[in-house]
């Protein structure tokens, strides 16, 4: 049989969770579209690649994990590329473009895929295409798109720059290996798709092709184009009226089928993935009725499962999808009559999908409903690939319309301000397009995992011995034009969940009076942190930056310390510094009178709090310290001389959007003033100080 050759090139990624393989397998599905293919493989398969002896170009995508870490899939790789025995031009061979995931909003912005670049430098191998670094703070989207739009020329340019006899080799090389070219099939469909589309897509042909309906929507659209204000459904010139740019409709390579069959006694798996069930023994609100925000303290009882923790660790949680959206979807989908049908999920025959795998999340045999509430993030923003599949399950001509708008590249900032901004979920977009129905087969491969969600420990078991507690605000999300108010899923759930038990601030905790079967149960996984602890020499002075909920890991070290120093009058133990901020200190300072007995006893040396949203007081103080960076500076003598002489300890908890940040930038301020620094140099020393483990972040957002 001939073997046609069609350029080839490799995919790695390094995934943590989900979005660099989705973005690699999206470059994978456009490849054929430019004529070229593409073979994909995770990094941690180390039999399936090798690059000690790879010609193809090879494209890297790779996430950001921890402090800057590459993913955990991506470490066997970075092990073997930085073996110093590695002679300097050891990949020199090697042609390679790398696209880095980050978020801003992180110390080491981009670093997984950074260590991984300087390291195939190191070695010899060369750019074809430059590095391309995404923000998830600001939408990956934003960096993504355009860097895969470029990556198609500098893969042609790189292979016609390849010698004639090099490239074939490695097509040839690849036939053999896979004479399966069945890419070249899903290369004319996807190709003969885009054109109908394309075709689809102009207007004047939407126009005389689609019901009349559709032509009075447009002509309406066009009447009123000047009163228009463009909305999720809606679009407004010139994208109503300009030909569209879509991407490649991503192969369906799912099948499912619902057969009638018992699966009743369905629960959450325990022990599974290393979750316990544990009772939640207390409940109490910690801020006043008034308060902006609701935080809540839970105690949870670990005494019957082997669960080990330090104060810095944090614990995942097990959330479902609220049943309300879940009951919504079913409705949706036309599918309430299935709910209780045992689902099967396989890999569809002749789906041009490359690596296509049944998701491992949704588990065989099990409901329909209990896929939904378990199994699928059913709240994630929708990615551009889902929204474009959508659209060709949508019967409305103006409606699919609207959402291959949505999808397309001259629809970007309606994405971004519709759906991405928005957080809209997939079933607000079928409640936006009603002429949508997309078979399940399509929401199964489009719905990433129901994650858990973490939460810090907020005690120690010195302290608290067979029992954790944390500490959450209760997220809430306004209405707003794309989908109606809501609460943050795992919170929001949590609230329910412990209605029965939650105590106002300052009351008994009537759970002691309850058994223990009443008590609402949760699952939980410790996910213990390697660096986010006390120093183990107690000596060594600590300064501990922690606003809100942040202030939870710094309650667990100082219960540690106040019990520490019960034990053990003799021992010296270092200043302790706590920066603590909230708005009102009457309405959401947490944890107050726990902190001031640690002042009152010597465990925390200096509590220094500032109320952003409080009056200023009778004194009428000006410029009185709104947030704890403020307070950084008014104390910043104490804090460069406990880092830079006492060798001294930094830790930064909670908001990593803004507060983080800010702190960063105060320290930087700091060390610069105190040394004598400009901002490069003081960059180095807070650099040095991380690296010393020094200053720890554990931030989240
Ligand atoms: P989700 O439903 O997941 O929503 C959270 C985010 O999604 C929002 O911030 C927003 O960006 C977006 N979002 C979703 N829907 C909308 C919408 N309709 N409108 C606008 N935005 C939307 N939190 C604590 O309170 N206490 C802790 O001690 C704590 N410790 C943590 C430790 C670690 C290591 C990590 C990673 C996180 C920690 N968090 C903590 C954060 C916590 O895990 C959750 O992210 C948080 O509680 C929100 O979860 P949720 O499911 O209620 O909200």
């Amino acid at each position: 049989m001939p073997c046609e050759v069609a350029a080839r090139f490799l995919i790695l990624y390094g995934s943590q969770r989900g979005q660099a393989q989705s973005i690699a397998e999206e470059i994978c599905e456009q490849a054929a579209e430019y004529g070229l293919t593409a073979d994909i493989s995770c990094l941690s398969k180390q039999d399936k690649y090798n690059v000690d002896s790879e010609i193809r170009p090879v494209v890297f995508v790779v996430s950001t994990t921890g402090d800057g870490d590459p993913p955990d899939t991506a470490l066997k790789f970075v092990r073997k590329i930085k073996n110093k025995s590695l002679p300097h031009d050891h990949l020199s061979h090697l042609r390679y473009a790398l696209l880095a995931l980050g978020d801003t909003n992180y110390a080491n912005f981009c670093n997984g895929g950074k260590t991984i670049d300087s390291l195939l430098q190191r070695l010899g191998a060369k750019h074809f295409y430059a590095t391309g670094h995404a923000d998830d703070g600001t939408g990956l989207e934003v960096v993504v798109d355009p860097w895969i739009e470029g990556l198609w020329d500098a893969l042609k340019k790189t292979f016609s720059g390849m010698s004639a006899s090099n490239q074939t080799d490695a097509a040839r090389s690849d036939c053999t290996q896979d004479n399966n070219l069945k890419n070249a099939s899903g290369q004319e469909k996807n190709k003969s798709d885009l054109e109908v589309d394309l075709h689809l897509l102009k207007l004047s042909e939407v126009h005389s092709q689609n019901e009349k309906t559709v032509t009075s929507d447009s002509s309406d659209a066009e009447t009123h184009s000047t009163t228009l204000v463009a909305s999720l459904k809606q679009s407004v010139p010139p994208l109503s009226e300009s030909v569209l740019k879509v991407p490649t409709l991503p192969p369906s390579y799912l099948e499912v089928v619902l057969e009638q069959a018992s699966t009743e006694g369905e629960t959450v798996p325990s022990g599974k993935d290393g979750y316990h069930e544990v009772s939640i023994s207390k409940a109490v609100q910690l801020t006043q009725d008034d308060a902006v925000k609701s935080s809540i303290l839970l105690e949870l009882d670990i005494s019957e499962q082997d669960v080990a923790y330090q104060p810095g660790d944090s614990f995942d949680i097990l959330c479902p999808n609220r049943a309300s959206e879940v009951e919504e979807l079913l409705l949706r989908l036309d599918l309430q009559m299935q709910r209780n049908c045992a689902v099967q999920v396989s890999l569809l025959k002749n789906s041009s999908k490359k690596a296509a795998k049944v998701p491992l999340h949704i588990p065989q045999n099990s409901s329909l409903q209990f896929i939904l509430t378990w199994g699928l993030e059913i709240r994630s923003i929708p990615k551009k690939a889902f929204v474009r599949a959508l659209a060709d399950f949508t019967r409305s001509s103006s409606e699919k319309r609207r959402l291959l708008e949505l999808c397309s590249k001259e629809g970007s900032a309606d994405y971004n301000s519709f759906i991405r901004d928005s957080n809209v979920c997939v079933l607000d977009l079928l409640q936006a397009f009603p002429s949508c129905l997309p078979p399940l087969s399509l929401l199964f491969e489009h719905l990433p995992k129901l994650q858990p969600r973490a939460y810090s420990a907020a005690s120690s078991s010195l302290q608290h011995p067979e029992k954790v507690h944390f500490v959450f605000n209760v997220v809430e999300f306004p209405a707003c034009p794309e989908h109606p108010a809501r609460t943050g899923l795992c919170t929001g759930w949590l609230v329910d969940h412990i209605s029965s038990i939650l105590q106002p601030l300052g009351t008994v905790p009537a759970s002691e009076c309850l058994g223990t079967s009443a008590l609402p149960k949760v699952h939980v996984r410790p996910r213990p942190n390697s660096t986010f602890h006390l120093p183990s020499d107690p000596s060594v002075p600590v300064v501990m930056v922690g606003p809100g909920t942040g202030v939870a890991p710094f309650i667990g070290f100082l219960q540690q310390r106040e019990k520490e120093h019960e034990m053990n009058q003799e021992a010296t133990f270092g200043e302790t510094w706590l920066f603590f901020g909230c708005r009102h200190k009457d309405k959401d300072f947490l944890f107050r009178e726990e902190l001031e007995r640690f002042v009152h006893n010597g465990t925390l040396s200096h509590l220094i709090a500032c109320f952003s949203r409080d009056e200023p007081d009778a004194a009428g103080t000006v410029n009185r310290p709104t947030y704890v960076q403020h307070n950084l500076l008014l104390h910043a003598k104490n804090v460069a001389s406990i880092l830079l002489k006492d060798k001294g300890c930094l830790y930064v908890c909670g908001d990593a959007k803004n507060m983080a940040k800010d702190v960063n930038d105060t320290l930087l301020e700091i060390i610069g003033n105190e040394l004598q620094l400009d901002k490069l140099d003081a960059m180095k020393i807070v650099a040095g100080l991380r690296e010393e483990k020094r200053y720890l972040q554990d931030i989240w957002s």
